[in-house]
């Protein structure tokens, strides 16, 4: 594992078939670990550049004789050693087509490559370290909980949110925000939504664009300014016109229901009535699972809409 760990490795090249759960360790692997590349240390076995029938390649009593870097298959000026001389340079017992086959695998860039840094200067082929964040991968000092880190790092470079929550609002509101909706008689999908605007992953347009590189980040309601989720549920024209019928519908209905916010919208209202806030937040979300139908559908957000 440790070896397979320091090959520059495409999972579906390697040659032999691995479980689902091996798959998605190399591929989180992969996530955290950067491969530097050097032409004369990057080994030569697991490569995903150095391939035979679409498969990379790995022969265990070679890499037993220190045969790692396509240096080692080559004389100082950097052509290839031929077949004698490699089985005698390394004692090694191995058929000349296995030879030929490691030595056609070999992209002539990459030869080309070591040949040009050999001209400069001699090369020793070094092993490429286990380092992720400046942390050697097989110390004991690489704990789970670093891993962890480098792993949300690497998949959310956005910083999380949550804190903001804490701003706002007094630490025991914070677990009636968090929990309290999900007892509310509302569909699940209306749930759903409100879950994700409440811990900024609604995929709005800027959102995409931040996290997938996507161009465009209009407001697919009025297709003027970005859409970020304050945007698209709160400040975009159409939808403060709505919030606004909405307003005056709750108010004809309780003179005493509360001015709404843009925190109100996002994580719901916090009030002392609690049969009020669980029919407030009740209305409130599933209006946002209503705007975020409108935007799906491309609709204006209108408010008849929502009460038919
Ligand atoms: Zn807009």
């Amino acid at each position: 594992m440790d070896f397979l760990l320091r090959c520059d490795f495409c999972i579906t090249k390697l040659p032999v078939k691995l479980s689902k759960f091996h798959q998605q360790v190399l591929l989180y692997w992969k996530l955290i670990y950067s491969h530097n590349f050097t032409p004369h240390s990057v080994p030569i076995w697991n490569n995903r550049c150095i391939l035979s029938r679409r498969k990379s390649l790995f022969f265990d009593d070679w890499v037993e004789r220190g045969i790692l870097s396509i240096l080692h298959l080559m004389d100082s000026r950097g052509n290839f050693l031929d077949y004698d001389d490699f089985v005698n340079k390394f004692n090694l017992k191995c058929t000349k087509q296995q030879h030929s086959v490691v030595i056609k695998a070999i992209p002539q860039a990459m030869v080309n490559m070591v040949k040009g840094m050999l001209l400069c200067e001699n090369r020793i082929p070094m092993m490429p370290a286990l380092f992720i964040d400046d942390i050697n991968f097989i110390d004991k000092k690489c704990t789970n909980k670093i891993i962890r880190g480098v792993l949300t790092s690497n998949l959310f470079p956005l910083s999380l949110k949550r804190k903001n929550l804490l701003k706002d609002y007094p630490e025991e509101s914070i677990v009636r925000i968090r929990t309290g909706y999900l007892t509310l008689p509302i569909s699940p999908k209306a749930k759903e939504t409100h879950f994700k605007t409440l811990n900024d992953i609604y995929p709005c347009n800027e959102f995409l664009r931040q996290r997938f590189n996507i161009d465009k980040n209009n407001c697919t309601f009025c297709d003027s300014y970005t859409e970020t989720l304050e945007h698209l549920f709160f400040s975009c024209t159409y939808t403060r016109v709505f919030w606004e019928a909405f307003q005056d519908w709750i108010s004809e209905k309780d003179n005493q229901s509360p001015k709404l916010e843009y925190k109100d919208i996002k994580y719901g209202v916090i009030i002392q009535n609690k049969k009020q806030e669980m029919m407030y937040n009740s209305l409130i979300i599933i209006a946002k699972q209503f705007i975020h139908r409108c935007r799906f559908m491309k609709n204006h957000p209108l408010f008849l809409v929502y009460m038919n």
